[in-house]
């Protein structure tokens, strides 16, 4: 594909994101002759810095630059940098718009971008409609001459009502094609590989149904607690930060159809089609039977005391964040009726780690005595993060006399291939949007969807001052009140315990 001239304009640019993840993903992409010929980024903040003094953070600081680049030459470092210009805002993000303006519009000329421009939002979410009124007011979302888009970051919304009402607010300034909510969990190659893995083998997609899956299990677990981000984490807890979006960006490319064509029209309706199938839970036994909340407590690592979340800096002390919530919820369609799908993510986990486990069902008779398959179930293991990769666990014969059988596994790591430059998530995003793919990126429907799922379980947990908040140590799988979600005798599978 051709990316066509552009400028990139990128607002907080003197945030942490810039810094820390659109920086290197562009570094990256220039290394990679990735970047159209003429290109250039504009970075926008409240802070006052020179065009100089911007270029001298991306290569001299190591959030940026400094530390990632030390195969590259300084003249092919700052030949990138050189790229780089800055424009302040002052202090109110609401003005001095026609001088921003003006600033596109003299760079556009200069450096030939085609009046194509991205406009990427990485400030708080409070700004993201204001940014686009203004960008509106001055003319720049007409395409007449050159595309525009818009990147907007999570988090999209807070509830469903404010997530509408931050949809229709884009959209009273931008068309829905204009717009890429980026979520980046999208951009792995391992959440793009579900899709292949389905849809382009014979031997998955028999079986995927309810048929042959007794279950689903995804877990998602960082090792890390909130980290310095304390104060923004109290506000938002594990079903908005990682539920709502990224695990159900992923429910949604298990559970979907397949879709006619691999364009983002037909993948992103599919994925709203699944979305949509859910079922919401409305009444609160339903919900107490299928959410558990906990938080970490204060707890000893690898010799290292750590604090509990209650006492973390920025949280409140009687805080009801949760840092770890599972999820258990039924699909209503044809293929997935009665196949419970387990969702967990969490803090302060024994590891990080990002799975999808499907677990078939048993053999309907089993004629080895002697099995392990009599207690153990085939799975297929999608490693999202980290040793990329998919497993199965088979029964194999065990070599000697008679019919021992013994669970094996058969699988594939990302790293076992001879390029295994796997791109990262923003790089593979910011080239898609550079060249109008959407398919990676959330439409407005596909985040609604998912905000009506979630906006009951929040309800209840916010609203309902007796639904328990479970403590566990850091350093452990969560609360073990988390085991009542699961069915019959099933446990979870905690990755590198069994
Ligand atoms: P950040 O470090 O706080 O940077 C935000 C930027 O916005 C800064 O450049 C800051 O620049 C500007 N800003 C901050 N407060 C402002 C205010 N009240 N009014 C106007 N401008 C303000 O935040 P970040 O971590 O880069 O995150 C940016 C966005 O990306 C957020 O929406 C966040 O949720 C999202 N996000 C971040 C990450 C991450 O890893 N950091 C991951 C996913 C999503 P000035 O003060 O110079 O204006």
């Amino acid at each position: 594909n051709k990316t066509a001239n552009q400028m990139l304009v990128i607002f907080g640019a003197s945030g942490d994101l810039t810094a820390r993840k659109l920086v290197p993903a562009l570094f990256n992409l220039y290394k990679a002759k990735q970047l159209p010929e003429n290109f250039v980024v504009l970075g926008v903040s409240r802070s006052n810095m020179t065009d100089g003094e911007f270029r001298r953070k991306v290569v001299q600081e190591s959030t940026y630059l400094k530390d990632k680049v030390k195969d590259a030459s300084s003249d092919f470092i700052n030949t990138f940098a050189d790229k780089f210009f800055y424009e302040d805002l002052g202090e109110d993000y609401n003005k001095v718009y026609n001088k921003l303006a003006t600033r596109i519009s003299d760079l556009n000329n200069k450096f030939s971008t085609g009046e194509n421009y991205i406009f990427y939002l990485s400030t708080p979410p409070s700004l993201y409609e204001v940014i686009a009124k203004n960008l509106s007011e001055q003319g720049l979302n007409n395409e007449t001459n050159g595309w525009k888009r818009i990147i907007v970051e999570k988090p999209f919304g807070y509830s469903l009502e404010t997530a509408k009402k931050l949809n229709i607010g884009l959209q009273t300034y931008f068309n829905e094609s204009q717009i890429y909510r980026i979520d980046h969990y999208l951009g792995k190659e391992t959440v793009q590989n579900l899709l292949v893995t389905r849809f382009s083998n014979s031997i998955f997609e028999p079986l995927w149904n309810r048929n042959y899956i007794h279950h689903i299990e995804i877990t998602n677990a960082e090792s890390v607690g909130v980290e310095k981000r304390g104060g923004y984490y109290d506000k938002s807890g594990a079903l908005r930060d990682m539920f709502q979006n990224h695990l159900l960006q992923i429910v949604s490319l298990i559970v979907m159809e397949p879709p006619i064509d691999a364009s983002a029209q037909e993948i992103r309706n599919e994925k709203v089609k699944a979305l949509k199938s859910l079922r919401i839970m409305r009444d609160e036994e339903t919900l107490y039977n299928n959410t558990v909340r906990g938080q970490y407590l204060a707890s000893v690592i690898d010799g290292k005391k750590v604090k509990g979340y209650r006492e973390e800096e920025g949280v409140d002390p009687n805080s009801k964040t949760e840092t770890y919530a599972a999820i258990k919820f039924f699909v209503d369609n044809w293929r997935w009726k009665d196949v419970p799908f387990y969702v967990r993510t969490a803090k302060r986990m024994p590891t990080k780690v990002t799975e999808v486990v499907i677990h078939f069902k048993s053999p309907h008779h089993q004629v080895f005595k002697n099995s392990d398959m009599n207690n153990k179930d085939n799975q297929l293991i999608i490693r999202i993060q980290p040793d990329e990769g998919i497993l199965i666990k088979f029964g194999v014969k065990v070599p000697g006399q008679g019919f021992t059988v013994e669970r094996a596994n058969l699988d594939f790591y990302y790293s076992n291939l001879a390029d295994n430059n796997v791109m990262d998530a923003y790089e593979r995003l910011l080239l898609d949007a550079m060249q109008g793919d959407a398919t990676l990126y959330a439409r407005a429907d596909e985040v609604e969807a998912a905000w009506e799922f979630v906006d009951p379980i929040l309800d209840y947990w916010k609203n309902g001052s007796d639904v328990n908040i479970y403590g566990y140590s850091s350093g452990v799988w969560g609360p073990t009140n988390s085991d009542r979600l699961l069915e019959g005798d099933l446990k979870w599978r905690n990755p590198g315990e069994n």
